[in-house]
């Protein structure tokens, strides 16, 4: 995993693969009847891969981590509020040890409220867990409530299913599905059989709880899942799987922040291939095409944990690092030897022009904006190498 959350070409590739299957299986569904389109939909949405990562480390939700922590603690203090306010209901738990059990809970609830403020955002099993919590905690609580307050303090799975929506993968979503709505069926039943209510409205508020608590999460997990896969593919190039210029833009001014809080060099290379309008010419465009997935493979092995690669035009890439400035320098030299290749079906070479500024540089002060010039003094070193013959690197420090 690439420090700024982005994924590396390999884990890309399979995922490309996959949509591929999707595709071969979507062909001739217009054929079928609306059930089996709905139920491959269903499929579909189901095994889609999921990026629990990507989600919180996306840029447009980074600066909401403590807002989202804070939202989630109130959330956890609610439920817990709720147990406490039953502990006095007549509805509420009434043996010793059911009482014992629910005051439990809400201490848990309280350590969980705590645990969200004052640790970092967590990780993929931290979320997971957290659901689980949630949906266990709450049933083993309204399982001590009298049927008629249990159906009714079924509703918090609402809280739950929007959670799961925004942060949890299909599958656990329809873990979270089967089992709030299978509890609010059993409590329907233990509240028909013990005759608190009339039946009528029995039936009533399971209809309405079974259409909230399943309806609403399944809608807005499919939309909300198609939007952010959108989302993921417009930064990417289809051809190589890196970033493409918009990923690269977000992805430069993270390394930057990054850099300025390590006080480490930032490095920008401009990679070029040389005549690689013959390579077309004399092998084909498909031949061409592999050429650049393999460079793009080989750069972002170079870039690896230090940064990002990007293909921002046709046989154009821009490696961004951060780090010791000596050792990014290696690092591209052997960039430039690793492009060349004279075992590949057609070898090529590349120039590169390399921009670097370093935490004592004048220009450091000038913070984010020199990211952009970075990318044109990396441009001009890059036309030096090429007019030098190719198959070079040129650095400017800045
Ligand atoms: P130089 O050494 O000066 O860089 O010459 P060059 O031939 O590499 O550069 P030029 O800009 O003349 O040609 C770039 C070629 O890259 C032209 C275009 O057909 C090809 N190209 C652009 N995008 C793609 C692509 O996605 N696939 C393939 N196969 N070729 C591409
Ligand atoms: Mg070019
Ligand atoms: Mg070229």
């Amino acid at each position: 995993m690439h420090a700024w959350g982005y994924r590396s070409v390999a884990t890309l590739e399979a995922k490309v693969v996959d949509r591929y299957a999707f595709e071969r299986r979507r062909s001739g569904r217009h054929r079928r009847s609306v059930l089996w389109q709905g139920a491959a939909a269903f499929s579909d949405w189901f095994h889609q891969p999921h990026d629990y990562e990507w989600i919180v480390e996306h840029r447009s939700v980074r600066h909401l981590h403590s807002i989202i922590r804070a939202v989630f603690s109130l959330a956890t203090l609610i439920f817990a509020l709720t147990s406490a306010v039953m502990l006095f209901s007549p509805r509420g738990p009434q043996a010793l040890e059911l009482r014992l059990w629910v005051v439990f809970v809400l201490v848990v609830q309280i350590g969980v409220a705590v645990t969200l403020v004052v640790c970092p955002i967590p990780r993929a099993a931290g979320w997971i867990a957290f659901a689980v919590f949630g949906d266990v905690g709450l049933a083993s609580v309204l399982s001590c409530y009298d049927s008629t307050a249990a159906l009714m303090g079924s509703g918090l799975f609402v809280i739950l299913g929007a959670y799961c929506t925004f942060f949890l993968s299909p599958r656990w979503m329809v873990a979270h599905l089967l089992f709030s709505c299978g509890f609010v069926i059993l409590t329907a039943m233990r509240a028909w059989m013990a005759g608190e209510e009339h039946h009528a409205s029995t039936l009533a508020m399971t209809i309405v709880l079974l259409t909230s608590i399943a309806g609403v999460p399944i809608f807005a997990h499919v939309a909300w899942t198609a939007i952010a896969g959108d989302a993921r593919r417009s930064a990417r190039d289809p051809l190589t799987g890196l970033l493409n210029r918009r990923g690269l833009e977000s992805a430069m001014l993270d390394i930057w922040d990054d850099a300025v809080v390590k006080n480490e060099s930032v490095v920008v290379a401009m990679v070029d291939v040389d005549k690689f309008k013959a390579v077309n010419d004399v092998h084909g465009h498909d031949a061409g095409d592999r050429v650049l997935v393999d460079i793009a493979r080989r750069l972002d092995r170079i870039a690896c944990a230090r940064g990002v690669a990007a293909r921002t035009g046709g046989e154009e890439f821009v490696v961004v690092m951060s780090g010791d400035r000596t050792d990014i320098e290696l690092r591209l030299f052997e960039a430039v030897a690793m492009v060349h290749d004279n075992g590949d079906e057609v070898p090529v070479t590349a120039s590169f022009g390399v921009a670097v500024v370093e935490p004592g540089s004048s220009l450091w002060h000038m913070g984010r904006s020199i990211v952009s010039r970075m990318l044109r003094m990396s441009d001009a070193m890059m036309y030096r190498s090429k007019s030098a013959g190719g198959n070079q690197l040129t650095v400017h420090p800045m």
